[in-house]
Formats: structure tokens, sequence, C-alpha cells
């Protein structure tokens, strides 16, 4: 194992017992990250819920299956990217994370940045996207447009994406995330599939070609 995967399984052994802030009484554990620590995309979050604060893994209820999904459209599955929250514990019923919580935590999820060394760090929703871009501008202005940062001591491009929680809420936000979904593999630098042709809803027949049979003599 290379010593960048020791330093972040170091580091998540670390915060496992982080006590910073008063989400430390109420969680069941830290859901400190999941994924490839050699990743080039790394998603990021808002914090862990119910399921995740269980099982100790990000996005792994109903947003994270959605995750997946859209994940999936483009080719990619969850081993071959990072994830992770801005909070590595979950807040009471799930409540938004307060300033002094995102404070306590950022040093986390920053070092994290450092150890992985992503190329692109896609944001999920208006928290981790105005922490990790350092502007007040929210996500319905800012989606699906990358954005030059220097995180973790390199130049990063930013990404930031509609958190997939907000179409499991509003059904006409899926086409929004797909969208900005299908740019990931030309911010990756990868060669982008051209779409399959439409299936035609009709499709004419053929006319039927009759061979026929030549008489040899
Ligand atoms: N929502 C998040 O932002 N993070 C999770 O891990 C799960 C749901």
């Amino acid at each position: 194992m290379a010593a960048a995967d020791l330093s972040l399984i170091a580091y998540g052994d670390v915060v496992a017992g982080c006590e910073r802030c008063v989400l430390a009484r109420t969680r069941t554990q830290v859901v400190f990250g999941s994924g490839s620590p050699n990743a080039e995309l790394m998603f990021v979050g808002e914090a862990p819920g119910f399921h995740e604060d269980k099982q100790g893994i990000p996005f792994v209820g109903a947003a994270g299956k959605l995750l997946g999904t859209l994940l999936a459209g483009i080719g990619l599955t969850r081993d071959d990217v990072y994830v992770a929250n801005v909070l590595k514990c979950r807040p009471p019923g799930n409540r938004d994370p307060l300033p002094d919580e995102i404070q306590a935590c950022e040093g986390h999820l920053f070092r994290q940045i450092e150890l992985i060394q992503p190329t692109l760090v896609a944001t999920l929703g208006n928290f981790a996207t105005k922490l990790l871009s350092g502007k007040p501008a929210g996500i319905t202005q800012v989606h699906g447009k990358p954005q030059d940062v220097l995180l973790g001591g390199n130049s990063v491009t930013l990404y930031p994406i509609f958190h997939p929680a907000a179409a499991l809420y509003t059904p006409r936000m899926l086409q929004v995330l797909q969208e900005d979904f299908a740019r990931i593999p030309e911010l990756l630098g990868r060669a982008v599939e051209p779409p399959p042709p439409p299936a035609p809803l009709y499709a004419p027949e053929q006319p039927v070609e009759h061979p026929v049979q030549l008489g040899l003599f």
C-alpha cells in the first residue's frame, strides 16, 4: 500500500476520536469518508444522516443510492471516486450544520483533500460549495460551472453540483443533476462517449427482399 493511502487511513483513525465540537456527544460514530484514496474525483457532501451515522459510511441512504446511479450514468462506481462530507458527524435530527461546527471540522476535510490530491472536487449542495469556493454564491447560481481553486496546496477544479437529495424532493431536479454529471468525464480529461442515437419511436418495416433463385442452367 502506498504511503499516502496509509496516511489517509492513519488520519481516519485520528479523526475517529475527534471531540472538536458538540456533535461528538450525539454521534454513533465519525463518518470519515470512503472510496479510492488515489481518486482523481472527490465528492464532498454536507453531513452524515441517520443511515451514515449507523453504518459509518457516507451517502448510504436514499441520496447515496441516487449518487450511485448518477455515477453509473457516466461509467463510474463508488470505488473509482472518494466521497466525504463537510461535517464528519451527524447533526441531531439531520439539521443544517452550524457555522461553528463547520469551522471545527473543516481542517479534517482540507487534510483529506491534501492526502488524496484529487484533480476534480465536486461539491454537492450549498455547504460544501461555499466552504471550498470561499465564496458566498449559492448552488443555484454556480452549479455546473467549474472553478479553479487552490485546495490542500494543489490547484484543483471545483465543480459545484446540486445535492442529490434535492432530486428526491423535486423530481425535475434529476435532469439538472444528470446534465451536470454528464460534464464530469470532460472535466477529468477523459474522452466523452457520444450518446447513443435515440431509439426510433416507430420503426418502419424494412422491405423484405425475397431471394431470387437463379437457375444454374
Ligand atoms: N447527505 C450528505 O450530505 N452526506 C451524506 O453522507 C448523506 C446524505
